[in-house]
């Protein structure tokens, strides 16, 4: 006999949280709104409208005419991964500047391609290349990578450029068309504001032949970025369902994006990133990443000797409800990292978290001057 009475939920609602780690971030109310819209079918000629709307709002926020903009379904790797497959073939080299985790995913991927993954360092030996990749934001690091003199190397050796941009747009500028960028994928939940569940690319002309005239056919059939194309371009061909809730909370967030304006938007990020920068060092705790390479959107910030890495994030989760994220890779356990993205990029969250530093490292042993955090940022926020 089947049961009738469902388990007891160990947690029945989603408990309110103030998100300031690596992504997710706060989701705007309005794209939660237009997640709740009823449903649609994704050959539908009305959803088509709205995927195309995507498409134009997306070519705005990349800043490109030329190039093919879509929303993968899957988070940022997907988009990782669909270029990769898609622009690399078995043997072709890539030239990837190693710098962070993120990167080092990159490396595995473009292994498991069968290419020839060479670090930025050896490009002198090397002249075919097929792709140059970097990560515009890294994460795990914080540190923001210019792409100019990248994407003149790419073009030197007649190579894809392709783009990083998960941590990065919405939050900073992204220029596809002036930096020459052949290939370049982001994520939802980070400067966007919206749930996880698709990656924004943008695809070049250029890229696209490239791949138009692979020897072989990708290895991913569901990452096939001219299948996926197809889809999302005039003819609209059948590839897969789409997540059809998620596109149109992207359409929601884009237009949120879009409303604040770019530049504006970006201010609000450098601001707020500049008031927690200010913060943070007047309690006396040490940042990782050189100010002329800072990330506005993730400050990973160095843990204090002594002070226990999960007590600050439990405490600051149980007590305060602020998510913070550990650190990655080779800064597990040494660093914490403050995520001001999109929507989480506001001055109250900047004066919560550090107010509730203030109160939470004293009690872990590590003193620090009461208020200061709090001053220094409201000070900057005040333009002092
Ligand atoms: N690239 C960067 C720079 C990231 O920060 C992340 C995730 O944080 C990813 C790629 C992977 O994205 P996702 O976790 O959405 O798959």
């Amino acid at each position: 006999m089947a049961e009738t009475t469902l388990p007891e939920s160990k947690m029945p609602m989603v408990p309110p949280r103030i998100l300031l780690g690596p992504g997710p971030s706060m989701v705007h109310p309005r794209v939660l709104q237009a997640m709740m819209s009823d449903m649609i079918g994704y050959l539908d000629p009305d959803f088509m409208l709205i995927m195309d709307e995507v498409s134009a709002l997306l070519r705005r926020v990349f800043q490109t005419e030329e190039s093919l903009t879509l929303a993968l379904s899957g988070t940022g790797s997907a988009g990782m991964e669909a270029g990769l497959t898609s622009l690399l073939e078995p043997g072709d080299t890539a030239i990837l500047c190693v710098h962070g985790f993120f990167s080092e995913r990159i490396f595995d991927m473009a292994e498991r391609v069968g290419a020839n993954v060479v670090p930025l360092r050896e490009l002198k030996k090397h002249t075919d290349v097929k792709l140059v990749t970097a990560i515009h934001a890294e994460t795990s690091t914080g540190i923001k990578q210019p792409l100019q003199g990248l994407s003149r190397l790419a073009r030197e050796h007649d190579a894809l450029f392709m783009v990083d941009a998960v941590t990065s747009l919405g939050g900073n500028e992204v220029a596809v068309d002036e930096w020459d960028i052949d290939y370049c994928y982001s994520a939802t939940q980070k400067c966007l504001a919206c749930p996880p569940g698709l990656s924004p690319v943008a695809l070049s002309p250029r890229a696209h032949e490239a791949i138009k005239s692979r020897k072989i056919k990708p290895t991913s059939w569901y990452l096939d970025l001219s299948l996926i194309a197809n889809y999302w371009g005039f003819d609209h061909v059948y590839h897969h369902t789409a997540p059809v809730s998620m596109i149109l909370a992207l359409r929601e967030g884009l237009r949120i994006a879009l409303e604040e304006g770019l530049e504006a938007r970006f201010q609000r990020h450098h601001r707020n990133a500049v008031a927690l920068w200010a913060g943070l060092e007047a309690l006396g705790l040490d940042l990782v990443a050189p100010e002329e390479y800072r990330l506005d959107q993730i400050t990973p910030v160095w843990i204090p000797e002594g002070v226990d890495d999960d007590e600050v994030r439990r405490i600051l989760l149980r007590e305060y409800g602020i998510e913070v994220g550990r650190g990655l890779g080779q800064f597990a356990g040494k660093v914490w990292r403050i995520g001001m993205m999109g929507e989480s990029s506001k001055a109250q969250y900047v004066l919560a978290v550090l107010s509730a530093l203030e109160e939470i490292l004293p009690r872990l042993g590590f003193e620090v001057p009461y208020g200061a955090g709090v001053g220094a940022a409201s000070r900057s926020l005040a333009g002092g």
